[in-house]
């Protein structure tokens, strides 16, 4: 294995077994459980005593299972699940700042995360400069005495950026800040926390789960910050209630098995597509391309077994060659017009009029979002010289 960790053998190792001997844990279909000593459910509640579940917005057996299994694949103490991707990165956020708290965030990141911090965390007086991520001294320029974090994605959705994730963590070492990382877009490949974020957070939607049969997200960090997020005084992720269903939890938990397979196979399609959709001499953004801007620096933060992911994009200079080619896409089976990402099928969608049509057209314009930017995530085809030959057809038709 040429890795720095193995979060294939992290999961493997946790041997979770069901309370009959089952080799999947069992599912705990309970909102609440039984005591048989008062005193223990009260402490319990007050966090005194451990290893007992109270109710199932707090712990459930189900979910700490994944929980488990997502905390060994990030390298963390701790982690807790959530009933999307969007209450993991809100439940952090608010967890983490207070009224008249500042936010560093990436420019380019999800609509919903970027809509959430332009629109509405500034109901609570929590303020946001949106810089580009990968100009180091655009952050340090941007932190003020009230800053709190810094958010941003390891590969950015959608411009495919590569966070230099060791430097920002350095730099929110320096001032007292967290750095908040969402992982979504490169599991295993990337593990934000190792190389020092201090919370890592996914949408378990996309290639985690990888079925696109549920939304989910998880939120790791230490055992400080995953136990204040669920504090039944001040936690963030019990009063507010985002928790995963426990029967949705036990099959990503079955799905995370072949995670690393996947992944595997996203990168090896992706890295193919785009060196074909170069060759066709097209604008590709693909981190795996040795011409883009964060190759050099991803290569230093990978684990190389598992590629350079699944989401590539390619620029169409207008949004009406955009859907044109997507509509062909679809006609001739390459995969399937639809936003999200991490699944069996391809995937794709036009950015600027779908998953980022909440960041303003000037701040489109400033990140470098062209109107015809056609976003893929690679799915697992076993064919992909096949699926080339769809795609390529397309082309032509396009002429
Ligand atoms: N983070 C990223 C990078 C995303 O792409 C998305 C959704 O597309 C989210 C977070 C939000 O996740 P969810 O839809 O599970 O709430």
């Amino acid at each position: 294995m040429n890795m720095k960790r193995d979060p294939v053998k992290a999961i493997f190792d946790l041997k979770q077994f069901g309370e009959y001997g089952d080799v999947n844990p069992s599912i705990t279909d309970s909102a609440t459980y039984t005591f048989m000593q008062a005193k223990t459910m009260t402490d319990v509640f007050h966090g005194e005593q451990e290893g007992c579940f109270l109710y199932s917005r707090h712990w459930n057996p189900s979910n700490k299972y994944l929980a488990d299994a997502m905390a060994a694949l990030e390298g963390t103490q701790q982690a807790w699940v959530t009933a999307s991707g969007m209450s993991a990165i809100t439940a952090a956020l608010l967890q983490l700042c207070n009224s008249g708290d500042h936010i560093i965030s990436s420019m380019t990141t999800y609509g919903g995360t970027f809509a959430f911090l332009s629109n509405y965390a500034p109901k609570f007086n929590i303020k946001s400069t949106f810089v580009d991520i990968t100009d180091l001294e655009a952050v340090k320029n941007a932190i003020t005495p009230n800053t709190r974090v810094i958010y941003t994605e390891s590969m950015t959705n959608p411009m495919l950026q590569i966070s230099d994730i060791p430097k920002l963590a350095a730099l929110a070492n320096e001032h007292g800040i967290k750095l908040i990382v969402d992982n979504t877009f490169t599991p295993m490949i990337i593990q934000p926390a190792l190389l020092g974020a201090h919370v890592v957070v996914y949408s378990m939607t996309k290639f985690v789960n990888g079925k696109n049969d549920c939304v989910a997200g998880a939120i790791c960090g230490t055992d400080e910050f995953i136990n204040s997020l669920i504090d039944v005084n001040s936690g963030t992720a019990m009063l507010l209630g985002p928790v995963l269903d426990p029967l949705r939890s036990s099959s990503i938990l079955k799905n995370l098995h072949t995670l690393h397979i996947r992944m595997q196979q996203h990168s090896r399609n992706a890295l193919y597509l785009a060196e074909k959709l170069k060759e066709e001499g097209l604008v590709v953004s693909y981190p795996g391309l040795p011409g883009h801007k964060g190759h050099g620096l991803m290569k230093t933060m990978m684990n190389p077994d598992f590629g350079f992911g699944g989401m590539l994009a390619i620029d169409l200079g207008t949004g009406e060659r955009a859907a044109r080619f997507m509509e062909l896409m679809e006609m001739h089976d390459v995969g399937y017009l639809a936003v999200s990402l991490g699944y069996f099928k391809t995937l794709f969608s036009n950015s600027g009029r779908s998953t980022s049509s909440e960041v303003p057209k000037e701040i489109q314009d400033e990140m470098g979002l062209s109107e015809g930017l056609v976003r893929f995530s690679v799915g697992l085809d076993h064919d992909i010289e096949a699926t080339w030959q769809r795609i390529k057809h397309c082309l032509d038709m396009m002429e």
